[in-house]
């Protein structure tokens, strides 16, 4: 198999056949000598997205369907596809047009040129809500600034990768999945093109603000122990005014005997210790909560039903 397309699908009905569509427009002319497969995993989808796949690939046997058991999310969906790819090369888009699959000739031909990585990264966004870009622009330059590994900034999951990469992707079994980081991780020669996003086709985001900050703490806590360092430095850092403080009470107390035993400086310094040592106390929750997944080793999904052979290497 030469190139593999996975594509999540989560409440995509009016989006699946034009995308099947415009697909098969690009990839045919292709002409791939090894051919190609379309993976579409069913992410707990509640409208008609799992009948409209399995009626495609009733007709064309490029298209292979996974139907996990419920919305795993994103992340998960994409990795489903990735264990289950055969292609030499594989590429990630979304199903709802905002990747434009006409990009996908243009990908590969970058990675002929010698790339084992090629992400499109977003020159603009269209038709996403003022907040949505604001957070993600503000998102993806704290997550460069606290890490060590350079995840691009305003890039997604739309790419081509090698299968060098996807084997490198399935030797990392965490649980908390944050795909863009992982391949940033990995290295390689990677690079990108730039494009303009479009609005989404049909239908509406699955990206809920919720799964957003999850997607995000992922990001952080998986690439980056600066918030842990960060509550350290605070501590020290609240523990350092308070020392002062002391030394100031003491001054006045002694010194120029203008002391005022009052409440309100004890509040201000109770509530401030308080409130560090609460946040503290959440950031290593944070990482806590992680490990404890990882350690829990559950599967990462389940499938209930595919088209593709079971056989191949099961997912960890
Ligand atoms: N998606 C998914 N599971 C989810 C949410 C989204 O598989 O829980 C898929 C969705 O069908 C789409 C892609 O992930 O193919 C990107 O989602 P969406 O377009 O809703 O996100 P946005 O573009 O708004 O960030
Ligand atoms: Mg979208």
């Amino acid at each position: 198999m030469e190139l593999s397309v996975i594509i999540p699908i989560y409440n995509e009905e009016p989006n699946i056949d034009e995308l099947y569509r415009r697909l098969l427009s690009v990839l045919e002319p292709m002409a791939l000598p090894g051919g190609f497969e379309l993976i579409f995993i069913n992410d707990g989808s509640r409208d008609q997205s799992l009948a409209l796949l399995m009626n495609l690939a009733a007709r064309d046997p490029r298209v292979r369907y996974i139907d996990l058991s419920r919305n795993f999310g994103h992340q998960i969906a994409v990795t489903a596809g990735l264990d289950r790819a055969t292609g030499e090369a594989v590429v990630i888009i979304d199903a709802d047009l905002q990747d434009p699959p006409e990009l996908i000739p243009l990908l590969r031909q970058k990675m002929l040129e010698g790339y084992e990585v090629v992400y499109a990264k977003r020159r603009s966004r269209q038709g996403d809500s003022m907040a949505k870009k604001l957070t993600a622009r503000l998102f993806y330059r704290i997550l460069a600034s606290i890490t060590h590994i350079s995840i691009p900034v305003d890039t997604g999951d739309f790419r081509i990768i090698s299968r060098k990469v996807v084997e490198g992707l399935r030797l990392m079994p965490e649980q908390n999945k944050f795909i863009r980081g992982q391949i940033s991780w990995i290295g390689y020669r990677q690079t990108y093109i730039e494009y303009d996003r479009a609005e989404r086709a049909g239908g509406e985001t699955g990206y809920t603000y919720r799964k957003m900050i999850r997607l995000a703490l992922d990001g952080i806590t998986a690439f980056s122990d600066v918030p842990l360092k960060a509550a350290t430095i605070g501590g020290f850092l609240v523990s350092g005014i308070a020392f002062l403080v002391g030394l100031y009470t003491m001054y006045s107390r002694f010194v120029t005997h203008d002391y005022q035993p009052g409440w309100p400086s004890l509040m201000v310094s109770i509530l401030f210790l308080g409130g560090v040592q609460l946040i503290s106390v959440g950031i290593i929750g944070e990482y806590m909560a992680r490990l404890s997944a990882n350690v829990r080793q559950r599967p990462l999904y389940l499938i209930s039903d595919t088209n593709l052979p079971l056989v191949s290497a099961p997912a960890k």
